[in-house]
């Protein structure tokens, strides 16, 4: 009977997507229009509308906005003002994107109804991996997941993370125990790392049941694996003696514990610390957790850093980047589990919110000034006009293969035109919906006189230095960048953390390649880098090697100033002093690019 479910579920699930794909075009005009006839009356949205609920004079009217934009509207909700200022439906609570605006957490309103909407998006993932992956209801999944401590609009509404919403949710703590091997008290343990420490000690307990691992982004499994690096010994003492170390103070994760490490298993201890001891971790997971059948995490994006990483820890179990979304919206699930990591497409799921795409232009030499919202100039242009004008948005039913877009999300929760600031590009479609493959955040790049390297050039420069570096056996666990601007004139600076896969001692780095890895850097840059570099205008381009451990330093204080370390994204470049100073306290050596003629 529970096969039979089971088969019911997932064929059901797949009737779901086939269903919303086909009916793609049809579907996105039928959400415009209930969003319409639910919020034309709001304050907002009556400024453009006058209470029409016409769906062209949207098109025409209503101005394609970023968060700038709608902060005052947001900010008088926070303050105790009706929700009626952009939606007809009372907010329930909002939510704390990763994205900041004047320093401060944006705020996005979520509905109750909103919330259930974003649920389904899970439940539609899960078919589509089982068509993928046998076996999977027979086991659990070892997960990382963590919450974070909620606060209050001066108006008493909570403002959380989307993470935490979901798994403080009644509907997750039911099914948790069902799908987790980590019971859901590690789960909603504010202190990350007794969670953590919690997480991977019931995983291990349970490493014959394990079929999948699971963390939001890929940064997350890469940090808990350097923790099960420093900790294996430790978690290996408490399996032997069936005793859980002091220090986990935290009651729930106690007593949880408690009730799976009963009794002392030196056995198991014996084969942990046998398989931990090894000098090179390469394929740890796959030793680890024998019957895991993939890794459940976005590599997309700025996570892409992490896919050898992982690929290394892994040792063959697939990395599966399951879907794309936002604090805003869900936008796509990803239908090839197993295509490679490097060109995941997300299909859009045309109920969620009513989607447009801006075409944006990456520019060649000379790059647009368009000024872009988080007060960094981007390099993709973009022409915004109505809908009576030539360029503009398009929907759904007009998307161009090839050509990239800025996608302009309009929600259920008071969101209208509202521009994420992500860049994609469309590879195709599964039956009449979109299929994009993420590109980048627009607004993140390094910026030194006329130049503007964005955060995919610099992912691609890098993937070819850390080319470079692995036939010696070091592997990039993880970086990041700012640009020098103190001196003139300035220069773009690289932090690297490194590790020789045989094992846990780096060896002394050869100086003469990591010049060449400096070089090739500024090879793989644009011709607007070189050409400023050949004019000095940019200093040769600094690498600084960090210890151990500094990237987790850095985690750990954006996770201080609020991020949640669910939805941390390692940022590609920083523009924090203070993130700087963190990054420069780990540096053990520097190098410089002793390259001089680019263009000749
Ligand atoms: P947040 O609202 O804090 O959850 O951050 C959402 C942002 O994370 C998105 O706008 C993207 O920039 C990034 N993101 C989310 N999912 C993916 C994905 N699958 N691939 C690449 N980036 C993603």
């Amino acid at each position: 009977m529970a096969d039979q479910m089971e088969t019911n579920d997932y064929e059901n699930g797949w009737k779901v997507l086939e269903e919303l794909t086909e009916n793609g075009h049809r579907i996105q005009e039928q959400v415009l229009e209930e969003l319409l006839m639910r919020n034309a009356g709001t304050e907002y949205l009556s400024r453009f509308l006058h209470g029409q609920t016409d769906k062209q004079l949207f098109k025409n009217n209503v101005p394609i906005v970023t968060y700038e934009d709608i902060k005052p509207c947001i900010d008088r909700i926070a303050n105790g003002e009706t929700s009626n200022i952009l939606l007809a439906d009372p907010i329930s609570e909002f939510i704390q994107s990763s994205g900041t605006s004047g320093g401060q957490p944006k705020l996005i309103p979520m509905t109750a109804e909103n919330f259930e909407k974003k649920t389904l998006e899970l439940t539609l993932v899960d078919p589509i991996v089982k068509r993928y992956f046998d076996g999977l209801e027979k086991g659990k999944t070892m997960s990382l997941f963590f919450v974070k401590k909620g606060s209050e609009t001066p108006s008493g509404l909570t403002v959380r993370t989307l993470s935490s919403c979901y798994f403080m949710s009644d509907s997750f703590k039911k099914s948790a125990p069902k799908i987790c091997t980590s019971p859901i008290e590690t789960i909603l343990c504010l202190d990350h790392k007794q969670s953590m420490y919690c997480q991977l000690l019931t995983g291990l307990l349970r490493r014959d049941h394990v079929v999948s691992i699971s963390s939001i982004f890929g940064s997350v499994l890469a940090r808990s694996i350097k923790f099960l690096e420093d900790h294996w010994n430790e978690l290996c003492s408490n399996i032997r003696t069936g005793y859980l170390s002091d220090w986990i103070t935290d009651l729930g994760c106690r007593n949880a514990v408690s009730l799976i490490l009963t009794r002392p298993n030196p056995e198991l201890a014996d084969t942990i610390e046998h398989i931990c001891g090894n000098e090179s971790w390469e394929g740890i997971i796959k030793k680890l957790w024998p019957e895991a059948k993939y890794i459940n995490s976005v590599i997309t994006g700025t996570m892409s850093q992490y896919i050898s990483l992982l690929d290394f820890y892994g040792g063959g179990v697939p990395l599966v980047s399951p879907s794309y979304g936002s604090s805003e919206s869900t936008f796509g699930i990803n239908l090839t589990p197993l295509s490679n990591p490097y060109d995941v497409s997300y299909t859009f799921l045309p109920n969620m919110a009513y989607f447009e795409f801006l075409p944006v232009d990456k520019d060649g030499g000379e790059k647009a000034q368009e000024s872009d919202f988080d007060g960094v100039s981007s390099q993709w242009s973009s022409e915004i006009t109505n809908a009576n004008g030539n360029v503009g948005p398009v929907d759904f039913a007009n998307v161009k293969l090839g050509q990239y877009y800025e996608v302009v999300v309009t929600t259920f929760t008071g969101l209208y035109r509202y521009r994420v600031g992500d860049v994609l590009k469309l590879t195709g479609f599964h039956n009449n919906s979109p299929q994009f493959q993420f590109v980048e955040r627009r607004n993140t790049v390094l910026s030194i006189d006329m130049d503007k390297t964005s955060e995919a050039d610099l992912l691609k420069a890098i993937g070819n230095a850390k080319r470079h570096l692995e036939p010696l056996g070091f592997m990039l666990m993880t970086f990041s960048s700012y640009a020098e601007t103190s001196s003139i004139p300035g220069r773009y600076v690289l932090f690297w953390e490194l590790k020789f896969k045989e094992s846990t001692r780096c060896p002394k780095l050869d100086a003469k390649i990591m010049e060449q890895c400096c070089s090739i850097v500024e090879e793989s840059l644009d011709f607007t880098y070189k050409s400023l570099r050949e004019a000095n205008k940019i200093a040769a381009l600094e690498l600084r090697v960090v210890k151990h451990g500094t990237f987790d330093a850095l985690m750990d204080f954006y996770v201080s100033k609020g991020a949640s370390i669910n939805q941390y994204k390692t940022p590609c470049c920083i523009k924090s002093e203070e993130a700087v100073k963190v990054l420069n306290s780990g540096v053990v050596e520097k190098f410089f690019s002793s390259k001089t003629f680019f263009l000749s």
